[in-house]
């Protein structure tokens, strides 16, 4: 286990650097290492597996990253440590940027050639994109205090989040629950598929449990610590043994048909909850496929494992930049990477197989996407959809308690082919219209008491609960209010963490 800095239940307001107290000396700060390397550690502080990697170039284009000034000089610190932090946090998103940066491509993030990276912003257990800045915090956990830039699980993740954004930006904005848990299930995706490029990891993992890499492990459990903490503050926050797990039964259902908020054990439609459908689909293609893929099935090689994950990545890519932006989302990008693996009928059959295990294609529909790919070439189905702005509807708002219409983002690009999900009966889930999709997703944000009224609601007219997390807000414009969102974040402990 890490050293955390103290059991005392005092947290500090602004955690000093090299808080922890530690024997362990600090390296000389006029000079860099000769050993040109940090620490960091694989994946999380809880696993807390360590790993020495070369000195992170964090200036390095296309995805730079802006780290607050005055940092330590690069070197191998005592965990716990603030200076061992900003080298940990350094390291994993270089790793995570790097890897997206071949696959995309991208040519910077969405707000310029470099991203903000603020460490410690405040006290919570939680972090944030905010289309300008990675933000991470700080909080109350089991062993001390939690810093949840700390964990590469929690840094990929995030980073993820500003990676989709930069090569898919409608998401965005667009009002849609399907797309807001694909946001956060990309970002779990990013914390996987970042993992797996350490090779000592992968080594670890294929050997693991018989080779079978669908299975709990430490790569399957996202952000172990975090998890931890926050249980601590209400069990129903989080999974049993993480925060999240891409190892996963749950099947698609219908978001409209789902609450708005459940305990992690269940399935609802809060984007956290619900992004574990896809990201439990992709973990499974990838199991699959490394099984039907490596020489030996059941003692697959770390080479191997990188290969079909690189190979998985690519299509999920395709995928992404290939589905046109509509209320049926996860099916689209599902149809679309089956079409992406097509040239390859071991990968492409699985996919199909998982995807429509798990509810997330209809079998009408992935049957029919081989017939697409008779009649159309590979390249045609798998055309990139346009990137034109999303268009603006208005919605009925009085419920909301706003003068006039509620203006919000929905789904208006053309289907090119029918692509469905399917229901409990296996029967098609016809998609709903872009304004009807609109609404279910604005109401789950009242209800769930995510919006900053601003000065666009009287306060008398306000819906007030406990929850401190506001991921959109209300901005006055001619005929009732537009809504805007302002971070995809952890958000589960929404309410505020006890100190
Ligand atoms: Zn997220």
């Amino acid at each position: 286990m890490p050293q955390a800095p103290g059991k005392s239940k005092k947290v500090p307001t602004k955690p000093a650097a090299g808080a922890a107290k530690t024997k362990t000396p600090k390296t000389n700060v006029s000079s860099p290492p000769p050993t040109g390397t940090v620490g960091s550690w694989e994946d999380d502080p809880e696993s807390a597996v360590s790993l020495t990697v070369p000195i992170p170039d964090l200036s390095k284009p296309p995805l730079a990253f802006s780290f607050p000034a005055g940092g330590p000089p690069p070197a191998i610190y005592a965990h716990g440590t603030y200076e061992f932090r900003y080298w940990a946090t350094a390291a994993a998103l270089r790793r995570g940027a790097d890897y997206w940066a071949k696959r995309v491509p991208l040519s910077q993030w969405h707000g310029g050639p470099s991203l903000q990276v603020v460490l410690e912003k405040d006290f919570d257990l939680d972090a944030n994109y905010d289309r300008t800045a990675l933000n991470f915090f700080y909080g109350p956990g089991v062993m001390g205090t939690v810093f949840t830039c700390e964990s590469a699980d929690v840094s990929c993740h995030e980073m993820g989040h500003a990676v989709l954004d930069a090569f898919k930006p409608q998401l965005w904005g667009f009002a849609n629950k399907e797309a807001a848990a694909f946001h956060e299930s990309f970002g779990d995706i990013s914390a996987l598929l970042s993992a797996i490029q350490i090779p000592s990891l992968r080594t670890a993992i294929v050997t693991a449990n018989g080779g079978n890499v669908y299975t709990k492990s430490r790569l399957s459990r996202l952000a172990e610590q975090l998890g931890s903490a926050l249980r601590a503050q209400d069990p129903d926050l989080a999974e049993v043994d993480c925060l999240r797990s891409a190892v996963n039964s749950f099947n698609y259902q219908d978001p409209a048909t789902l609450p708005n908020t459940a305990a992690m054990s269940c399935l609802s439609s809060e984007p956290h909850s619900f992004s574990r459908i896809f990201t439990g689909a992709f973990f499974e293609i990838l199991g699959v496929s490394l099984t039907a893929k490596a020489v030996t099935p059941e003692a697959p090689t770390e080479a191997e494992l990188l290969t079909v994950a690189d190979d998985l990545a690519g299509f999920l890519v395709q995928g992404i930049k290939c589905s046109p932006v509509v209320s049926n989302w996860y099916a689209h990008v599902a149809a679309k990477m089956v079409i992406a693996a097509q040239a390859d009928p071991t990968y492409s059959s699985i996919a199909r197989g998982v995807f429509v295990g798990r509810h997330i294609l209809s079998l009408q529909c992935a049957s029919s996407l081989l017939e697409i790919s008779q009649v159309k070439s590979l390249e045609a189905a798998a055309e990139p959809a346009t990137h034109e702005p999303l268009s603006i509807a208005g919605l009925p708002a009085s419920q909301y308690g706003i003068d006039g219409m509620l203006f919000v983002e929905v789904a208006s690009e053309p289907r090119e082919f029918s692509v469905t999900s399917a229901g409990f009966n296996a029967e098609p889930v016809a998609p709903p219209s872009g304004t009807a999709a609109a609404k279910a997703f604005v109401d789950d944000l009242f209800m769930r008491g995510q919006i900053d009224y601003g000065t666009v609601v009287a306060p008398e007219r306000w819906l007030v609960r406990n929850h401190k997390t506001k991921t959109h807000a209300l901005v006055k414009v001619d005929g009732g209010a537009r809504l805007e969102r302002r971070f995809f974040n952890c958000g589960l402990c929404a309410r505020g963490v006890s100190r």
